[in-house]
């Protein structure tokens, strides 16, 4: 007969009581009673809690190894569940006792005590068998997977764009660089690097955004998206910022600023709620132990309308509100993080949409309004983690794209099939980009964009 393999979450309902399970994972404690058994908690990450194994002294393994068992052990462990006694609904009482693997409670990192999530991070390759860790896990899978739900749901396709890109998206500096040239051994033409000697006879990059690409798509297919990784070389060291992350990329056509607010708006809600209702156990903890307003917000933004104003509303806020900004508001700058909080944190006190933004400011590819002071972009923020999407109607019009990109000093030759795209049949069209990162620290109330990325890249640190 096979073994009847079952995950420690489906032991752990009572549907299967009376049947003979096998569950295999890694211990997290041990404890002997007196009356010649022990208790062993098992957890294999398929839920926060763990399953409440009955060893008893019967086994014939039980003085060898069942009793040397210590937190990061694997195990393989068939018996029959029953009804607990205790606070969970059931257990399982051991038949057989497999140990896989011991962990030297000398050396195992892991010991009951809490460590800080900055230890954790030098611990990426144990940090998983955390709670905290398998519930950002879990909680990070939902989110994809309901945004794919979301797009699927409306008939977008779904297209992978480039990773390695020649076009320098958003203007130079923050931008990796690939290359197979000798660096030690750079080819010179007049005086500078001869990139016609690289791999792929240009300078190239890695991706800061599949948008331009994505564009193509909308063109021709109508609604698309990405979702995959990005890259920024920027330097800096905060708590929502990455130098690889994931990005989720819808682009559609005939799609005006409004239509693309309304469709970010309706995102982000079906993201939260799917969270809510499919990760109840890991929200619970991490309202419980990170951030005890997490549900409530959540389920108020879930009701709420976005409020949305303009950038020049926005400045006029912050100018009369009488706050001390370590930055200085005034029209014309961009928005520092602490004004966004202002903003959606003590003024609003919910979510926000700010648009119009002076073009001075945004790329060249956003739509230029008729006072052609401002462009029609879009920034969605929340709470505590701040700007979560970033997006805009897109430029159609080829003169006036033309003349942005001279007034920023880009080459139209490099950008060819981006502007034949306004020749041949363009249409309004409009798109966003959300941080998948942001989103998985938003639901969960972590602190750190570092932990909620199985093996986060910041400055300084590649090493898993
Ligand atoms: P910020 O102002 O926060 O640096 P941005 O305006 O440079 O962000 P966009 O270019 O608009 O970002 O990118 C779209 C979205 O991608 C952002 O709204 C954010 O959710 C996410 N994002 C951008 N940069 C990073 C990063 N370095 N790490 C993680 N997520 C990021
Ligand atoms: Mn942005």
């Amino acid at each position: 007969m096979g073994l009847n393999k079952v995950s420690v979450r489906a032991a752990r309902q009572r549907e299967l009581i009376g049947e003979s399970v096998c569950i295999e994972g890694w211990i997290r404690t041990r404890r002997d009673s007196k009356g010649g058994f022990s208790f062993l908690e098992v957890n294999d990450g398929s839920c926060l809690a763990n399953i409440q194994v009955i060893a008893d002294a019967d086994l014939p393994n039980y003085e060898e190894e069942v009793q040397k068992l210590s937190a990061g052990c694997s195990v393989s462990i068939t018996g029959e569940v029953k009804e607990s006694s205790g606070k969970q609904d059931t257990e399982i009482l051991a038949a057989e006792v497999t140990v896989h693997g011991w962990a030297d409670p000398e050396t195992f990192p892991l010991q009951k005590k809490r460590h800080s999530f900055e230890k954790l991070r030098e611990w990426a390759h144990l940090r998983p068998r955390t709670n905290t860790f398998g519930a950002v896990t879990r909680v990070r899978n939902v989110v994809s997977r309901s945004i794919h739900d979301f797009f699927q749901q409306r008939d977008f396709l779904y297209i992978n764009t480039p990773i390695i890109t020649a076009s320098d998206c958003e203007g130079a500096g923050e931008m990796f660089k690939v290359t197979t040239l000798d660096l030690e051994n750079l080819p010179q033409r007049d005086g500078k690097v001869d990139y016609v000697e690289d791999f792929f006879d240009r300078p190239s990059y890695l991706t800061v955004s599949g948008q331009l690409e994505a564009e193509i798509f909308a063109l021709a297919m109508g609604n698309v998206y990405t979702f995959g990784p990005t890259f920024r070389a920027e330097n800096s060291n905060t708590s929502r910022h990455l130098a690889e992350f994931w990005m989720v990329e819808p682009e559609m056509a005939f799609y005006d600023l409004d239509d693309n607010m309304d469709l970010a708006e309706s995102f982000l809600k079906q993201v939260f709620s799917t969270v809510l209702e499919e990760c109840q156990e890991d929200m619970e903890f991490f309202n419980q132990h990170i951030d005890d307003s997490l549900l409530a917000t959540l389920g108020s933004v879930i009701e709420s309308d976005f409020q949305r104003l303009t950038y020049t509303e926005a400045v006029e806020i912050l100018e009369q509100c009488g706050e001390q900004f370590q930055y200085p508001v005034e029209w014309g700058r961009d928005l520092q993080s602490e004004h966004e909080r202002y903003l959606t944190e003590q003024h609003f006190s919910g979510p926000l949409i700010l648009h119009d933004y002076p073009s001075a400011i945004k790329p060249f590819y956003m739509r230029v309004n008729d006072d052609q002071k401002t462009v029609r972009a879009m920034d969605v923020l929340v709470p505590k983690v701040g700007e979560i999407i970033g997006g805009s109607q897109r430029e159609e019009r080829l003169d006036v794209l033309t003349d942005r990109m001279a007034q920023q000093d880009l080459d139209p030759e490099s950008y060819w099939w981006y502007l034949d795209l306004r020749r041949f049949g363009t249409v309004p069209h409009a798109g966003f980009g959300l941080g998948l990162e942001r989103v998985v620290q938003f639901v969960t109330g972590m602190a750190n964009i570092r932990d909620v990325i199985p093996f986060p890249r910041t400055p300084g640190n590649a090493e898993f």
